[in-house]
């Protein structure tokens, strides 16, 4: 059998891909070694996310993709894709053996507005749920999908610009193996990593900064965190990314409409106890993930007494655990192949970057691949170096906060430049989101970077009040020629307020 592309992976990153490939002509196979529903971790969306899939409806004429981009016109459209509302971003720093507190200056929490109402909001997304909807959409559209399957020996023929590639089903009676030939070969398989493997391609991530293990599963009736609300929140704090800084890293919480919170816990390797922790349970001395969070969680108070059951529902066989998130890939393309984003690097969940990233990868790779030749090789040969770019400067906006993260307010303060970052890309993209001459998050605006950099060294454990308040108010100066927005303002006590309708509004309201 022969196809124009062999996309690996299923999530939503390869469905979108191949529904747009497949939309616009192209023979399209998807090969994912599970089944779907099928449980993934990665869930909070962002307002960056909702610009770019907007986009993709607009640029690609996927009308049905389009009402997923705010939760308001998500639920009207979709109900039955499983999805919650994100107002916003929300942190609180516990102290360990204390129940939560806060000063009336919100010393010790943060609430960053991500839209002005629960229309316009951005939403986590059941993984399971949303990414079977965009396969089908997929299939629909014509691509041609092969599960329970992974990738054998792949060959290209640099003469004939072929590949032949041996497929290899995991489930039936027999190992059933068998051949196809394709033009393109396109990893969607995030840390599965199928194709890297098959051509040779290493890890190159020595140099990254940020270094975090975590535990993460899925929950039911944990309730909301409601001893935090305030009379002046822009947003109600359970409706976001919440995030619960800890003594030894943070916990993530993110609500669903149909009562699961996506928890987990994040750790960099320097401070974890995870080394302890494994996937073997029920040998002696072993530390199973389940344990490691809840008797991590069990220090905080406040944390613990949102947990009426520590059972989790999802993934099946228990918690999950990622030893080291952050890795790199040396090449993002080669003869014949191209890596998505999250297939090339990753960093860590702290920011929600991942699904944009992703999102921002599918638009190019599907632009590229629609184009004939050279013009294709040359689209490919600048993704490629963007996405390499990009995962450096993710890198830094995300180390620098774990620098940061012991002091709260200095972890505010460099968290300011991943806002920022982000501020002035949906700033590009309302402008022409086809064209970003900044890249992807501000990546090639260099004198930002190089701001940011300067803070990072700021950033340092162990410091005086003193030392962290001029660090801080370093930090402010250091923002100021973008800092359009306020951030980091006294009056604004930590309470970032948003009030705008989202620019794509009008193509998520399109029916
Ligand atoms: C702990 C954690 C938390 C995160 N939290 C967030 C967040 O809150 N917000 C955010 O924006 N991003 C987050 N991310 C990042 C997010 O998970 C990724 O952006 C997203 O999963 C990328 O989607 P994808 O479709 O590219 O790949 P994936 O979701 O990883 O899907 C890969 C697919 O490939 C299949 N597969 C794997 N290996 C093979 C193989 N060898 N052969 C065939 N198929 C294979 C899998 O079965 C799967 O269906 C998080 C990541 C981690 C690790």
């Amino acid at each position: 059998m022969w196809f124009d592309v062999v996309i690996a992976g299923s999530g939503f990153s390869g469905s979108l891909l191949g529904w747009i490939l497949a939309r616009h002509g192209r023979s399209v196979l998807i090969v994912d070694r599970q089944r779907h529903p099928r449980f993934a971790i990665g869930e909070s969306s962002t307002p960056t996310a909702d610009f770019l899939l907007a986009h993709l409806a607009d640029r690609f004429g996927l009308r049905e993709l389009a009402p997923l981009a705010c939760w308001g016109t998500w639920k009207r459209s979709y109900p039955e894709v499983v999805c919650g509302k994100k107002r916003g971003f929300s942190y609180y720093r516990h102290q360990s053996g204390q129940l939560y507190q806060d000063s009336e200056h919100h010393e010790h929490s943060l609430l960053a507005a991500a839209s002005s109402a629960d229309h316009w909001s951005d939403t986590h997304w059941l993984r399971s749920s949303v990414d079977q909807h965009l396969l089908g959409c997929a299939r629909t559209a014509g691509a041609v999908l092969r599960e329970e399957t992974i990738l054998g020996e792949c060959c290209f023929d640099r003469f004939s610009g072929l590949w032949s590639v041996q497929l290899q089903a995991l489930a039936g009676s027999a190992a059933e193996r068998s051949e196809i030939r394709c033009r393109w070969l396109v990893d969607a398989t995030g840390a599965g990593q199928a194709v890297s493997q098959q051509v040779g391609n290493p890890f190159d991530d020595d140099w990254m900064r940020t270094r975090t293990a975590a535990v993460y599963g899925h929950f039911d009736g944990v309730r909301g965190f409601s001893e935090a609300a305030s009379a002046d929140d822009p947003f109600c704090g359970d409706d976001a990314a919440q995030h619960h800084l800890l003594d030894t890293g943070w916990c993530w919480m993110l609500r669903m409409d149909n009562g699961t919170t996506s928890v987990g816990l994040v750790e960099p390797q320097w401070l974890t106890g995870m080394g302890e922790v494994t996937n073997a349970a029920g040998s002696d001395g072993v530390v199973s993930a389940a344990d490691y969070f809840r008797r991590t969680l069990q220090q905080y108070p406040s944390l613990a007494g949102l947990f009426s059951d520590w059972e989790c529902r999802a993934p099946s066989a228990g918690m999950g655990f990622q030893r080291r998130l952050s890795r790199c890939r040396r090449d993002a393309v080669g003869p014949g192949w191209v890596l998505l984003p999250v297939a090339y690097g990753f960093v860590d969940p702290l920011h929600s970057s991942g699904i944009a990233h992703a999102l921002s990868g599918v638009l190019r790779v599907a632009e590229a691949l629609l184009q004939d030749g050279a013009r294709c090789l040359g689209a490919l040969h600048c993704y490629g170096q963007d996405v390499s770019q990009e995962v450096r400067w993710l890198d830094l906006l995300t180390g620098g906060c774990y620098r940061a993260m012991p002091d709260f307010r200095l972890f505010c303060g460099f968290a300011a430049w991943y806002f920022m970052a982000a501020i002035e890309f949906e700033k590009q993209l309302a402008a022409d989101p086809g064209h970003w001459s900044r890249g992807f998050l501000q990546t090639a605006d260099s004198e930002l970077r190089a701001a940011a950099e300067r803070c990072y060294l700021l950033c340092q454990n162990s410091r005086s009040d003193s030392d962290s308040q001029a660090a801080y108010a370093r930090i402010r100066d250091e923002l100021q020629p973008w800092n359009a927005v306020g951030l980091l303002s006294e009056s604004l006590r930590n309470r970032l307020a948003h009030t705008a309708a989202p620019k794509y509004a009008a193509i998520a309201e399109r029916q």
